[in-house]
């Protein structure tokens, strides 16, 4: 697919006009002295997601979060409504007795007590540690004792079917606020209160305490694609990178409705579903439902969305049910679309423009990197199928491991993608795993990222794939993206994902998961017409040898598709660690606790 260029209109508004200028003279040195402090010099998340954005820049009566509910009810907070509700809630905490350094975990529907007990929590200098609602009571359990745990936010219908049968063994927990109403059942339990309770019988000033950048802040679990989830912690410091990326690559201007669509048991769903967005004081959406195309195309046009962030997966969901859905709305509001979580396929770019008449803007980062690294940046012209260029202050390189040491690979050439060391949301550790931390720097100063790349001339970005998935057949390496993304470019195949199936001859083969459109039937013709498709596109080295028709492909609860689980099935071997598993209703081991 040809280069899609940018008009100088179009570079002109963008908050970073020109990407090599600003690479050149960026600094977080620079960026942090710009950046407002807190009154005592610190640097505190909530105080400039919320306090800053009252104190220093008058937004008080701006809206900042829209609250679309499930039923289709909506309600307003403004920063001020904000500020207040967060002081209170830390004050709260206070009587409590919660304060700097302990466990506050988010069991919760993305509903408003969720954003405010967040922020509360982070002012009061708690760690904040978000879970998917729908986990099961193990993996909560372990994700619970490992971060220590002292303050549990949740509703009471997630309490009594996760937490009840737990609680008496979560060896820190001192307190669960239920973020609704206390019904009977409830009311009188040693250490249950309600969020109500928390919120109206504190004051509403609190002073948040001067926080060094390097208290500890945040606790995010991985996604768990690849195996165990990991805990990785990140800083206060942190919010530098969430605002800059929200202006640098989602391009947020005072005046945008900004909406991601992460839920923020997963790391984008804070860092750009609450920090980035409020950091840059723009109105951000918040819809409590799940994913359903019409009802997202109705946000776009009812709440007038311009900076959309969203993920592949959902990408692809759309594209399935084709765009004349789209038209169907106005989505004129829209001036950027980004998206992150998988590689991105250059189909999905054409579709973006035909449906949207936008392209999408591929970005590249990780729980463990905290924010966005490598962009597609507003103003840079894109190359389908590339992650674009690091961000100003991130210098990112390809590694290859030469005699037991890492050396720079030549352009073009593969390898893992490595980052210079730090950068403000660079996590500071694996919770519990110290060893497993140490092994993702190199003696040179790197971080390695567990991801294999390239890099053009141009210093585009290429994914290929994870270390772990890449496939090795006949002695070459096989990228499962590229095969993947010329699979979908076959009019019957809506998702594809494929994995390396042991071969006595040739050490692996590549064979093909795949799930089709509507109208089209799993057929011994069709699996032959696909492959021949295939090896017209890749060549016969590349291209799959089996393809399997499937009704839906596993991933995570952050959308990515679990290749290690297609492979560990088709092997019969174990499969491992599946507490971010989706619920799929193919998997009948899985059992649905939502
Ligand atoms: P785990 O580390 O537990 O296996 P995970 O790596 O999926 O899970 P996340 O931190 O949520 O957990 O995901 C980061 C990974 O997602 C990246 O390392 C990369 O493999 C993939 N990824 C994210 N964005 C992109 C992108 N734009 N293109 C390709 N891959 C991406
Ligand atoms: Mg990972």
């Amino acid at each position: 697919m040809p280069l899609i260029t940018k008009s100088d209109a179009q570079k002109s508004v963008s908050n970073m006009r020109d990407y090599e200028a600003t690479y050149k003279g960026f600094t977080w040195e620079a960026a942090k002295s710009e950046f407002v402090h807190m009154p005592s010099g610190g640097m505190n998340i909530a105080y400039s997601a919320v306090d800053a954005q009252v104190e220093k820049f008058s937004r008080g009566k701006k809206t900042a979060l829209r609250w679309c509910s499930k039923s289709g009810e909506q309600s307003d907070f403004s920063y001020a409504k904000l500020f207040e509700q967060t002081n209170r809630f830390a004050n709260g905490l206070a009587r409590l007795g919660i304060g700097k350094g302990d466990g506050f975990f988010a069991l919760m529907p993305r509903q408003p007590e969720l954003y405010i007990g967040m922020l509360g929590a982070l002012k009061r200098q708690c760690v904040f540690s978000p879970l998917f609602s729908a986990f099961g009571p193990e993996p909560i359990k372990a994700r619970m004792d490992l971060g220590c745990c002292k303050v549990l936010l949740t509703t009471a219908h997630l309490y009594k079917r996760k937490i009840v049968t737990i609680k008496e063994s979560l060896k820190d927990l001192r307190c669960v606020i239920i973020a609704d109403e206390l019904d009977q059942s409830l009311v009188g339990i040693p250490g249950v209160v309600s969020f109500r309770d928390v919120i109206e019988h504190s004051d509403a000033d609190y002073i948040t305490r001067s926080t060094d950048p390097e208290d500890n802040a945040l606790l995010h679990f991985t996604s768990g694609t690849t195996g165990l989830p990991k805990g990785a912690i990140h800083v206060h410091g942190a919010v530098l990178s969430h605002y800059v990326t929200g202006r640098f690559a989602l391009d947020l201007k005072e005046e945008d409705v900004f909406w991601c669509t992460a839920d923020p048991g997963w790391v984008t769903g804070t860092s750009y579903g609450i920090i980035s967005p409020l950091t840059n004081g723009v109105t951000m959406i918040v819809d409590e439902g799940e994913f359903d195309a019409e009802r997202w195309y109705e946000i776009l046009d009812k709440q007038k969305v311009t900076v959309w962030y969203t993920a592949p997966t959902a990408i692809r969901m759309m594209m399935k049910m084709g765009e004349d859905l789209v038209k169907q709305f106005d989505t004129s509001s829209l001036k950027l679309i980004a998206s992150v979580g998988e590689p991105l396929n250059p189909e999905a770019i054409r579709w973006g423009l035909k449906a949207f008449g936008l392209p999408i803007h591929d970005n590249w980062w990780q729980t463990e990197t905290g924010g966005i690294m490598i962009a597609n940046f507003p103003s840079m012209d894109i190359k389908p199928g590339s992650m674009g260029k690091p961000l100003p202050g991130v210098t990112a390189t390809i590694l290859k491991n030469k005699n037991a040491d890492y050396v720079e690979a030549e352009i073009d050439e593969e390898g893992e993608l490595a980052l210079k060391v730090p950068w403000p949301s660079m996590f500071r550790g694996y919770l519990g795993q110290e060893e497993r931390y140490k092994k993702c720097f190199t003696s040179g100063g790197w971080y390695l990222s567990g991801d294999l790349a390239r890099k053009d001339s141009d210093n585009y970005f290429w994914f290929i794939g994870r270390a772990d998935d890449v496939i090795k057949s006949a002695g070459h390496l096989i990228g499962p993206f590229e095969v993947e993304s010329a699979l979908i470019e076959h009019e019957a195949i809506a998702e594809a994902a494929v994995i390396g199936k042991p071969d006595p001859m040739l050490m692996e083969v590549v064979k093909a998961y795949v799930t089709l459109n509507d109208g089209y039937l799993d057929s011994e013709n069709l699996r032959r017409e696909i492959m021949g498709f295939a090896r017209k596109k890749l060549g016969p080295a590349v291209a799959p040898r089996e393809i399997e028709v499937k009704d839906s492909l596993p991933r995570t609860r952050s959308g990515k598709i679990m290749r290690r689980l297609l492979k560990a099935r088709e092997l019969g071997l174990p499969e491992g660690d599946i507490s971010t598993l989706e619920i799929d209703p193919t998997v009948a081991k899985v059992k649905n606790y939502d």
